[in-house]
């Protein structure tokens, strides 16, 4: 489980993120919702140890998250532009974090795994220029799964993309997350979005927490006039 216990994060003198509390249970779906600015990024950057935590206290798997160094947390993250390695084909993209591990032993097996669930085994011999920017957001997925991480973070990773496409990837994400059973947190400010895949979403608005539910329950029960609006009715 990853669990924040009254999390908060300060730029100078601006609070991000507010006594965030939140626990992630192991193999759910969990996305966090709401307005740029509000702090989303933030919150996945803490999990993921690229941003100090200001005060309160969080916990990867029952681990005081402070005793498990950025590198050593069984993470994978995937962000809104996809950085992949531009002079690296999809295999060597895919296979990175294997051989980053374990040097000596040919990976092949598992990337060729990985690429069938993202159904790019055709892109193996490609270069990041040479593929669409779906094409490439499938390879980023694929580097970031191939070592089966037990925590998955995506940032926005369709906001770059067309709305067909979104959709398609949207259903594809369902898919390989269930497959994995992998504890995932994903990062959104589309609605419609958040509610199709959340097991969970949790609301945020100028880095506080207003409510983490069932889609339904945001739907039959919104904890306020903001979370109400914001997340509107089922399409
Ligand atoms: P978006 O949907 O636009 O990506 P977000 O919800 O991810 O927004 P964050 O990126 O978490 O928002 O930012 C939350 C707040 O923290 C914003 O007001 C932002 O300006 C501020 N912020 C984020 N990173 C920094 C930083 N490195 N230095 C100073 N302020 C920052
Ligand atoms: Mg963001």
């Amino acid at each position: 489980a990853i669990e924040l216990r009254e999390v908060s994060k300060r730029f100078g003198d601006a609070y991000a993120v507010r006594r965030v509390s939140l626990t992630v249970e192991p193999g759910e779906f969990l996305v966090l919702l709401g307005p740029s600015g509000c702090g989303k990024s933030t919150v996945l950057r803490m999990i993921a140890g690229l941003e100090d935590i200001t005060e309160g206290e969080l916990f990867l798997g029952g681990e005081p998250a402070s005793d498990v160094l950025p590198r050593e947390r069984d993470i994978a993250m995937v962000f809104q532009n996809f950085a992949l390695y531009p002079s690296m084909t999809t295999r060597e993209n895919i296979g990175f974090p294997l051989r980053l591990r374990d040097p000596s032993t040919n990976h092949e097996h598992q990337v060729r795994a990985t690429a069938r669930m993202l159904a790019i085994e055709d892109l193996l011999e490609r270069l990041p220029a040479q593929m669409s920017g779906g094409e490439r957001q499938r390879v980023a997925m694929g580097r970031a799964i191939s070592r089966r991480p037990s925590v998955f973070l995506l940032d926005e990773p369709l906001s770059s993309l067309d709305a067909k496409l979104r959709s398609h990837l949207r259903a594809e994400i369902a898919r390989i997350v269930a497959e994995l059973g992998v504890t995932t947190v994903y990062v959104t400010h589309d609605q419609a979005e958040a509610m199709s895949l959340g097991d969970r979403v949790a609301v945020m608005r100028d880095g506080v927490l207003q409510q983490a539910s069932a889609p339904r329950d945001l739907y039959a029960r919104p904890a306020n006039v903001f979370v109400a609006a914001f997340v509107g009715t089922p399409r």
